[in-house]
Parts: C-alpha cells; structure tokens; sequence
C-alpha cells in the first residue's frame, strides 16, 4: 500500500473540506430531511428551453470559433457585452479591456489571490464572510482579519480600529473583501455612508478592495441602496467581480472581474497557468443570453419568486425562534443569518442532532467568521426549499433551538 500523505503539500493538508459540501452529500436525496443549508438557485428559474435555443444559435453563428481554445482574459465580443450590462445594471463604467471573464467567480477569487497574496500577507474580510472566499485567501497564504457587519453592513468603525492596532503591519494588508449585497451568509446590504467609509479608509491606508457582487442582480426592496462600490471607487483600487451563477445558471461557470487595465493583465497572466480561459461556448451563450434579454427575464421572474420565499421564512422564524435569537432580514440574496444568544449553544456540535432527530440541516456557523467565533450562529437558505418546507423547517429548527 502507498502512503499518499507523503506526497500532499503542506497547502492542500493544511485546508479542511467545506462542511457545507460534506454536509450536503451526507443528506442529498434525503426526502424526510428539509435542508436549509444549500446556497444554490432554485433550477424552476433556469431558463432551459431559452439556453437550449441559444446553445444551438451560438454554434451556428459562430461556428467552429464556439468550440475552439480561445483568448485567456475573453471573447472580445463576450467583454463587449459584459461591458454594457455592468453600465446599464450597476453604473460600473469599464470597457472590455477592463473584463477579464473568469470560470465562476470562485476562480476570480483564486485569480485574485494568487496574483495579490504572499505568504503571511493580511487579507481583512467581513465577519461573518463567504466561506469558500476564506478558504481561496487562506490556500494561498493569507492571514485574515474579520471585521464584524450588522444591518447596515461592515462596521468601518471596527475596521479602522483593526488597521490602527495593526502598526507597522498594516503594510501586510493587501485588500478588504466585501459582499456589500445580500452578503453571503449574513444577508445584510451595506449602507452608502459605510461604503464611502470604505472607500475612504482603503485610499488612506493605500489599500484595494475586492468587492464580490453576485446578489445584487436580486433586490426586494424597491429603491433600496444598492450601488455598487465600483461605481462610487475614484482612485481604481476596486476590483469588482460577478458571476451568472444567480441570474442564469452556476452550472455554465461563467463570471467576470472588472479592475483597472494594470491589475486586468496581472490576473490575465495568472489565468494563462490556472485554466487557459473560460469555457469558450458558455462565454458566447452567455452574452447571447444578455443580448436577447434572457438574463432580464430570469431576474425579473426570480425576484418576486425569492422575496415570496424570503417573506415566508422571516414569518416562520418570527412565530418559531425564541426571543433570544437575533436574525437578519435580508433585501437581497437568498440567506438569512441568525444568531442564537444563549450561553453554550453551539450550532456546530447540534448539527447532527438536528439532522438525525429534528430532520433539519443549516450551516453552522462558525467556519464563516476568519476568527474564530459564531460557534452560536448558523446559515439558513430560502431559495431552494419551497414554502411549505420553509414553514415546516423553521418550526423544527425553533423546536430543536428552545430544546438545546
Ligand atoms: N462569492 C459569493 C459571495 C458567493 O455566494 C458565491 C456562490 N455561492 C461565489 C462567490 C461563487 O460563485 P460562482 O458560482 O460564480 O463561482
């Protein structure tokens, strides 16, 4: 028999599985357990026979150039498209050559990391933040630093005291993450003043900021304030980057990243030895989908689909959870957040309670927050479980929080 450990790298031993994966598998196709611990789209919103058409269009129109290798950072007409829906949805004004399309925005993320990251290097992130952001900084050597959100967003209140007490390595700092949408898990939205705050603190502390955007395509709340932070950055220290996974299907892997030319060639660089480019079909089928209005229509559908969802769930907990448990109410997104106050409770140790005897599933959690803490706090997704599972789940996850 090999011993294969002597063979993995000190990178790949040092990094645990994503517990929502492990978890999800344990209880995939499991009919009597109502899961809230998924983060996926609720396919009855893709648009099959669309994409079906559009598949078949693409190859005709464009023929061999549909199925060949092809640029690293694009399809040029690809970025074109990108380009003018990022102008006409969130007001980020960049042309193609500020595009880099990339295999879903988790390998934006590595991309990012891999062209910014030296070991030791400080990346600070929200706390709570998006779990596989965490792991993509950590892979590649980061050190992280969590900064607390509340409703309004990220405390940048906390995030200047953070760098302050930093000192001279505050020079380790290469860039703050943020989901200012529907963040992923927390649910919350960042305010305007916070994310001039931002904006502020980053160009005093001369640091970027990676703003990871995939929600805000999906917003309850009419006139809510949602602009993006690319379109408020002067300086160029934003590197905005969004994917189709929400708005069309995750499954074609298909995102973008928008920064200044400068940075968009490093990336490129990095690319070339990650993947050598993105899959060149799903690249026209998804500017195709833009072009003919498909992406439009799966947001204009998803959104009264979602919040419906949403509604339900926010009802369920407040006539479920016990008074002590704090919960966000999210206007954009597909999760709610809770935190359960009460001495002890530890939603990581529950969980197997939860499956076995309560047949519930949330994430805990506690593998959200970069330091540490939130053992009491857990994910809780709308988007995929219907509403009469929402309502049932809630009065089962109630039932096992008052009992714990
Ligand atoms: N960032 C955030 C905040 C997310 O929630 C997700 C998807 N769950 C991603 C990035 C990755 O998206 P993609 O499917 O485009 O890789």
């Amino acid at each position: 028999m090999i011993d294969y450990s002597r063979f993995i790298s000190h990178v790949a031993k040092s990094i645990k599985a994503s517990e929502i994966r492990e978890l999800l598998a344990l209880i995939r196709g499991r009919k009597d357990i109502i899961s809230f611990a998924g983060g996926i789209p609720d396919p009855v919103l893709f648009p099959r026979k669309e994409l079906a058409k559009i598949a078949g269009v693409v190859i005709e129109k464009y023929g061999d150039n549909a199925l060949q290798y092809s640029e690293t950072k694009g399809i040029i007409e690809v970025r074109e498209t990108l380009s003018d829906f990022l102008a006409r949805k969130r007001e980020i004004h960049v042309d193609a050559e500020d595009i880099i399309v990339t295999s879903g925005s988790q390998s934006g993320l590595d991309i990012v990391s891999r062209t910014l990251i030296d070991p030791g290097d400080i990346v600070v992130t929200e706390s709570p933040s998006y779990l596989a952001a965490l792991g993509a900084f950590k892979m590649n050597g980061a050190r992280l630093i969590g900064v607390k959100v509340d409703e309004h967003g990220m405390r940048t209140d906390l995030l200047e005291d953070r760098l302050k007490q930093l000192g001279d390595d505050v020079r380790r700092v290469k860039f703050i993450y943020v989901i200012p949408v529907g963040q992923n898990p927390a649910g919350t939205t960042m305010d305007k003043d916070r994310k001039k705050h931002l904006l502020e603190i980053a160009s005093r502390y001369d640091l970027l900021v990676v703003e990871d955007d995939p929600y805000s395509y999906i917003i309850y709340e009419e006139g809510a304030e949602v602009a993006s932070l690319k379109s408020m950055d002067k300086e160029g220290r934003v590197i905005y980057m969004s994917t189709v996974s929400k708005i069309l299907a995750p499954g074609l892997r298909i995102g973008w990243i928008a920064a200044e030319k400068e940075l968009i060639r490093r990336f490129e660089i990095v690319k070339q030895y990650v993947d050598l480019h993105s899959p060149t079909l799903n690249q026209f089928i998804v500017a195709e989908a833009i072009k003919t209005g498909v992406i439009d229509d799966v947001v204009s559908r998803a959104v009264p689909y979602y919040k419906a969802k949403r509604d339900t769930m926010l009802k369920a907990i407040q006539e479920n959870f016990p008074e002590y448990v704090w919960y966000t109410k999210p206007i954009g997104g597909l999760f709610v957040f809770a935190y359960v106050h009460k001495p002890g409770f530890d939603a990581g140790a529950l969980l197997e309670k939860a499956v076995k005897q309560y047949k519930v599933a949330y994430v805990p959690g506690g593998s959200f927050h970069p330091e540490g803490d939130g053992v009491n706090s857990m994910r809780i997704n709308f988007s995929y479980p219907s509403h009469e599972q929402i309502r049932e789940g809630i009065a089962r996850l109630g039932r096992m929080i008052r009992e714990a």
